[in-house]
């Protein structure tokens, strides 16, 4: 029997619902919206889809966003003081440098110049080192998405068995921290794999969840599986002809899986969501005076 769908298009219309409601009652007593300031260096096609969406669903739920475009051969301090006006601006809540960045330009350095109350995409030290320490602040998007798709599909993960391939600072790594977390939609025991691991379809097997953020086409298949198990793809692979496929063979472990997510359609529309989810949690710490 099929598995069932674990639907992100569906739950990031639903929670973009909520995130605009939320905006509005913002705007009532503050007179302003939340608002979010992307930066985009360079002409990377895909970096500029990503950019256009997140700012398409800023728009639609009622969101300030802004783009600041640096060309390809901007050097550091080009950005790093685009980055110190974003940080000074309170109209500006949230800061998102889309990554990869020019190898001219050091991607640590520009991540740790975004105020840390304005990282919404929670990948500098003080909001990582938060997350580490058990008191998270704002949570890295594409994790925090998946966390969320799993809890409200209704996966129980207090006790389960999470096994995670990939160990990135942006999916993997930060994905074990959340799910780990001594708090209710987390409590899970995780295992984290990455390419040298070692009996890698052993370790998979094991998995009553199994997340693949690897980066490579269909490379989880369906004898790294156990039946029953629930299954999240991160991965987007272009591919040809046949366009975005995952990191997880589909149609075969479509199969023996008891809930799996779609690509496209499952932890992209997330990754988004979350990232306006952070953008109001910025806006109404900063008009608390929370800076
Ligand atoms: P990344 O930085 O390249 O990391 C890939 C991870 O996979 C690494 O830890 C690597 O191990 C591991 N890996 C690679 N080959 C492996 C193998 N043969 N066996 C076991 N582990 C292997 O990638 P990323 O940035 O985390 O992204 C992962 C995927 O998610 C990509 O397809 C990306 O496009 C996608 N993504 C999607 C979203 C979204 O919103 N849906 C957001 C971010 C990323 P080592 O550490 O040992 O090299």
């Amino acid at each position: 029997m099929p598995a069932s769908l674990l639907d992100g298009k569906r739950l990031a219309e639903t929670m973009q619902t909520e995130l605009a409601a939320a905006a509005e009652a913002f705007f009532r007593q503050h007179g302003r919206k939340p608002g979010l300031a992307a930066v985009l260096v360079g002409d990377n096609p895909a970096s500029r889809i990503y950019v256009r969406n997140k700012r398409r669903a800023c728009e639609q739920a009622g969101f300030a966003s802004w783009l600041h475009e640096l060309p390809a051969n901007a050097l550091q301090d080009d950005l790093l003081r685009l980055i110190a006006v974003l940080n000074a601006d309170p109209a500006v809540h949230g800061i998102l440098v889309q990554l990869p960045l020019p190898s001219q330009i050091d991607e640590a350095t520009i991540i740790q110049s975004v105020a840390p109350r304005k990282d919404v995409d929670g990948f500098g030290p003080e909001n990582l080192g938060l997350l580490v320490a058990g008191k998270p602040r704002y949570l890295p998007c594409t994790p925090l998405g998946v966390q969320q798709l799993l809890v409200r599909n209704g996966v129980r993960l207090d006790g389960a068995h999470v096994v995670i391939v990939g160990r990135s600072n942006i999916v993997g790594k930060p994905l074990a921290l959340i799910l780990m977390q001594k708090a209710a939609g987390a409590n899970a025991t995780v295992t984290v794999c990455h390419s040298r691991s070692r009996d890698l379809p052993g370790l998979t097997r094991q998995a009553d969840v199994l997340v693949a953020a690897i980066g490579q086409a269909q490379f989880v298949k369906a004898d790294m599986v156990r039946p029953g198990a629930v299954v999240v793809d991160v991965g987007i692979n272009r591919v040809g002809e046949r366009g975005l496929v995952g990191d997880v063979d589909f149609p075969a472990v479509n199969q023996i899986a008891s809930a799996i997510t779609p690509v496209p359609g499952g932890v992209g529309p997330m990754t988004i969501t979350m990232l306006l989810h952070n953008t109001l949690r910025a806006a109404q710490a900063q008009v608390a005076g929370k800076k």
